[in-house]
């Protein structure tokens, strides 16, 4: 498993080092016939003679944008790399900034949820009521089993686990 992993990688590497030789090759060799394609067209306008050699300049054009591609493809990893170096201490600049914002915004939702005392009836009283500032009705209800105070709609008792 190990060992074939190796080998893939090895061909992996093998075929990247060669498009990294045959990109730059095609990007060179494409970028010359296109620019002797091209002074041979100019030249020739401005001669009015007829271009014999443009069609280096057609020929160099897609050799060059494919040896670039296969120059980009083959420095992939190199470029990945990089860009990983780079933009990761940004975005974990940037976490660590928004994260603890994050934090106390789900903080102050949960807090303003579980402080804020909702009666029966739809009133929200203030935290620390025992009774509803509006119909009177405890707020709270002491568990029969612990004698502590648990929510009034509470199921099971959330200090001893008991069915209330
Ligand atoms: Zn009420
Ligand atoms: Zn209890």
């Amino acid at each position: 498993m190990e060992e074939n992993k190796d080998e893939k990688m090895q061909k992996h590497l093998k075929i990247k080092k060669k498009l990294k030789t045959i990109g730059p090759i095609l990007l060179a060799v494409g970028a010359v016939l296109a620019i002797i394609g091209f002074i041979d067209f100019f030249v020739s306008m401005g001669s009015f003679g007829t271009p014999k050699l443009f069609f280096m300049a057609f020929l160099g054009m897609p050799t060059a944008v494919a040896g670039g591609i296969i120059t980009m493809y083959g420095y992939q990893k190199e470029v990945s790399t990089y860009i990983k170096n780079e933009a990761v201490p940004v975005f974990n600049e940037a976490g660590e900034e928004i994260a603890p914002a994050i934090k106390s915004i789900a903080k102050s939702v949960k807090d303003g949820v579980k402080e804020k005392l909702i009666c029966e009836c739809g009133e929200v009283n203030d935290e620390g009521s025992k009774f509803c500032k509006k119909c009177g009705k405890p707020l709270f209800k002491t568990c029969p089993y612990c004698g502590q105070e648990v929510d009034v709609d509470s199921e099971f008792c959330n200090h001893c686990g008991r069915k209330i």
